[in-house]
């Protein structure tokens, strides 16, 4: 039985990257226009502090400006709500995101709704989701775009397919219906209550598993030849029973990957597979907001 493509989020991420500096050095150059992204952070998160990092540097890489603002823990919700609003009229910045999880005193719908909906490059706030959902030109979360690129890129056109999203988060399974429907896809979103979810999964000729839960997705759930496209990162024990007594874990999505690559006819690894594109959709989001604020993009 042939095996499934396995899709390089890694070489893919990057062409993507490369695209984006090159439409910055052409907006430079054309339009005195450089594209800026600020990334607020509150508090120490350890896990924050690798992300926001990554997205300062993966910025400048890109040719952008980038400012990165690290807030201490305590930092009142007025207080946030205030560097919001500096950042929302800074002409230097075209999109803005505050880090989640912030600490339990902010309300995260409350910081959400307070970002200017131009420069909201996550798409978390209630106009971009609206706008998202009315088919107007919207800046839709990172990580969901980056699942459209991967198969618009692997299955070309998407019109008529049967897409079934496992997860109805509003950070990724909401938002990658909606685009998937955008496509001209046929949706199902699957939750937590779903009855006979592996029948349900069979039914995609699209299988998006965005749930956080390792492996979930067993192979005799897939369509044969079917597109699927892992989200879930998962931290578990490593398969290795010495590393694993020592401690050490390995990162698994929500697929089991052995035997859905058997089924599949596409599929995305964990590392390496959804996860690079997000930062990289992430300065896309800042580059089309850039341009829109400019005149320049619908
Ligand atoms: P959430 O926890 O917000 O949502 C999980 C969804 O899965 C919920 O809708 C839940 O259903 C559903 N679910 C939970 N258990 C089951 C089950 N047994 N059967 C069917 N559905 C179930 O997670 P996120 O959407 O934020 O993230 C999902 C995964 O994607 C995580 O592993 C996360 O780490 C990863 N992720 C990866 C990113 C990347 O860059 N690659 C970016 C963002 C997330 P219900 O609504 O009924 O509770």
């Amino acid at each position: 039985m042939n095996e499934a493509n396995v899709i390089d989020g890694v070489a893919f991420s990057a062409k993507v990257r490369a695209k984006i500096a090159d439409e910055v050095a052409a907006l430079k150059r054309d339009h005195g226009l450089k594209p800026g992204l600020a990334v607020v952070l509150v508090g120490e998160d350890p896990a924050s502090q690798v992300y926001v990092r990554n997205k300062g540097e993966q910025t400048l890489e890109a040719g952008m400006h980038s400012l990165t603002l690290r807030l201490p823990a305590e930092t009142t919700q007025a207080a946030l709500l205030k560097v919001v609003d500096d950042l929302n009229k800074d002409p230097t910045i075209h999109g803005l995101l505050v880090q989640f999880p912030v600490p339990d005193h902010i309300d995260p719908l409350v910081v959400q709704a307070a970002i200017n909906p131009d420069k909201d490059v996550d798409g978390l706030s209630p106009v971009n989701i609206g706008r998202l959902a009315s088919g107007q030109p919207a800046l839709a979360p990172a990580t969901p775009v980056g699942c459209m690129m991967l198969l618009e890129d692997a299955l070309g056109d998407l019109r008529g397919k049967h897409a079934v999203v496992i997860g109805r988060s509003n950070l990724v399974g909401k938002p990658v219906a909606q685009l998937l429907l955008r496509a001209d896809c046929t949706i199902t979103i699957a939750h937590s209550r779903t009855r006979d979810l592996p029948a349900v999964a069979r039914l995609g000729d699209i299988l998006v598993a965005a749930v956080g839960r390792p492996e979930m997705v067993r192979g005799d759930w897939i369509k044969p030849g079917a597109a699927v496209i892992d989200v879930g990162i998962n931290r578990v024990p490593s398969r290795r029973p010495k590393a694993a007594a020592e401690g050490k874990t390995i990162l698994v999505g929500d697929v089991h990957f052995e035997e859905a690559k058997a089924v599949a006819g596409w599929i995305t690894p964990v590392p390496k597979g959804v996860g690079p594109m997000t930062v990289a959709c992430l300065l896309q989001n800042t580059l089309t907001a850039a341009k829109r604020q400019a005149g320049l993009a619908d």
